[in-house]
């Protein structure tokens, strides 16, 4: 019977949570949940003066408000645990003592200031830079020697002669050649472990099958095979790895932390819904084989297996991503479009919150749901049902007091005035035969200067409606007054 497959995501939430670590987990849950295998979820926190309990906390909710829902972690526990690194440093410790009792690895007194000697050396010297292997094998007179001077000493990995390969799932054999692989460091001279043997102890210890992260980490794997070695792990235990391919910036540069629009903060506040950002983030580097764009979540679990996963870089686009989330929005039920768009007029302040406010709302968004692509575009649509001191914005005051505009607001009024039965098809009805076909002007002339003196802005959803939606009382006291400006 083959093995049940394992994959795990593993951030060190070093800041928000960004749009490549996510890329990464979706790729991880959906391959869990495409091979009915176990999604578990590791914090890697061993550096603590740069992983927070916020950045920690923030790591877990994105998961959450994303719905990668994981098997194994923080919050929902499992026979592996505990999740958290910097909750598991014991067992690093008797690794660490462990491989040091074998000669896997050795104490390494060398300074700071000496270690840079070597490799401004190697430099000088056009070597690639890397430890030279001074403390490999010191007498006990040396470490006694460096001990009375009060040196504190790292741990280091002994790296054998010869090389590494691996079979990648997505990029093939891959081979690496020691010489470029130098002793590394597994525990700094402080005692705490480094990324290198936690990640490869915890992979083994909690049964991870699959290892899919990015391919920054490439690099680091014959490290960890090093450390599997080490631990006495039998090769057809080693988890089978496959490296994501990058995630470039539009410009083909690397999509970088620094910039505000790879936070998935970022695209929380804009308003993206979570299945359009899975959905587009499902696309990078992967496709389901035909010309498919829209996925749902399940559809996603159904279709994806890493073996369509391509190796070359993925360019991040924004105007797709937009596109994929206009469409989402189109196809909420309004109930759900409701939910969604509640937080975004409370935090805007359009509304308190109240059951008129709400049930207004619900009336409001059917003529909105095809012209918006985030829901942060929400507050300015709707503004004008709820504002309590009217104004019309000043950019658009000239379309009231311009030459003409006082006729047409005028005949406006005295059209909409004997309606009884307001609603958009009457006020559309009588706005068109006085306006457009009486008075010969133009819709946009006609109906430009309506829509300012109503809604207040060019920003809005279609007239009718709005007038609609408003009332005739607040439409055609609005009216009144800008024909007073
Ligand atoms: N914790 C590592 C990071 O966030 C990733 C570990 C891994 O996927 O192997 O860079």
């Amino acid at each position: 019977m083959s093995k049940k497959i394992k994959v795990r995501f593993a951030p060190s939430p070093t800041g928000d949570l960004h749009v490549g670590n996510i890329r990464t987990a979706l790729f991880d849950w959906a391959y869990a949940r495409h091979t009915g295998g176990t999604f578990l979820f590791r914090i890697e926190d061993t550096d603590t003066t740069r992983v927070t309990d916020e950045y920690i906390n923030a790591a877990i909710d994105t998961l959450k408000w994303l719905g990668l829902d994981w098997d194994e972690g923080p919050e929902v526990g499992g026979d592996n645990g505990p999740y958290l690194q910097s909750q598991r440093l014991d067992i690093y410790a008797h690794w660490a003592a462990k491989f040091i009792e074998q000669k896997d690895a050795y104490h390494c007194y060398c300074s700071p200031e000496e270690l840079e000697a070597v490799r401004e050396a190697q430099r000088a010297a056009n070597q690639a830079p890397g430890y030279n292997g001074h403390c490999r094998d010191l007498t006990v007179e040396q470490i006694a020697a460096y001990k009375t001077q009060g040196r504190a000493a790292v741990v280091r990995m002994r790296m054998p002669d010869g090389g590494t390969t691996f079979n990648d799932l997505i990029r093939g054999e891959m081979a690496f050649d020691h010489k470029f692989v130098p002793d590394f460091v597994l525990v700094r001279a402080d005692g705490s472990p480094l990324y290198t043997l936690a990640v490869a102890v915890d992979d083994i210890l909690m049964k991870v099958t699959h290892v899919l992260r990015g391919e920054d980490l490439l690099s680091s794997t014959p490290r960890q095979i090093r450390v599997y070695q080490a631990m006495g792990v039998s090769l057809e235990d080693y988890p089978v790895f496959a490296h994501l391919p990058f995630v470039m910036g539009a410009d083909n540069a690397k999509l970088s932390k620094r910039n505000g629009e790879v936070s998935i903060a970022w695209y929380r506040d804009k308003g993206f819904l979570p299945e359009a950002i899975c959905n587009y983030l499902a696309l990078l580097g992967w496709s389901p084989g035909d010309d498919r764009e829209n996925l749902t979540m399940k559809e996603l679990c159904e279709l994806f297996t890493v073996e369509k996963v391509n190796s070359s870089p993925a360019r991040f686009d924004m105007k797709k991503l937009e596109a994929i989330n206009g469409d989402k929005i189109r196809a909420l039920t309004i109930d759900d479009f409701l939910t969604w768009a509640l937080p975004f007029l409370i935090k805007a302040q359009v509304i308190s919150g109240a059951e008129d406010e709400v049930a207004l709302v619900k009336r409001a968004l059917p003529i909105i749901q095809e012209r918006i692509i985030m829901l942060s575009e929400i507050p300015a649509m709707l503004k004008f049902l709820f504002v309590k001191d009217f104004a019309i914005e000043p950019e658009s005051l000239s379309k009231v007091t311009e030459s003409g505009a006082k006729d047409v607001l005028a005949r406006s009024l005295k059209e909409l005035e004997p309606i009884t039965d307001w609603t958009h098809e009457a006020i559309e009805a009588a706005l068109r035969a006085s306006l457009i076909e009486e008075m010969g002007l133009k819709p946009r002339i006609a109906f430009g200067a309506v829509r300012i003196a109503t809604t207040g802005s060019t920003i809005s959803p279609p007239l009718f409606e709005s007038m609609e939606l408003l009332g005739k009382a607040a439409s055609l006291s609005r009216i009144a007054a800008a024909l007073t400006l």
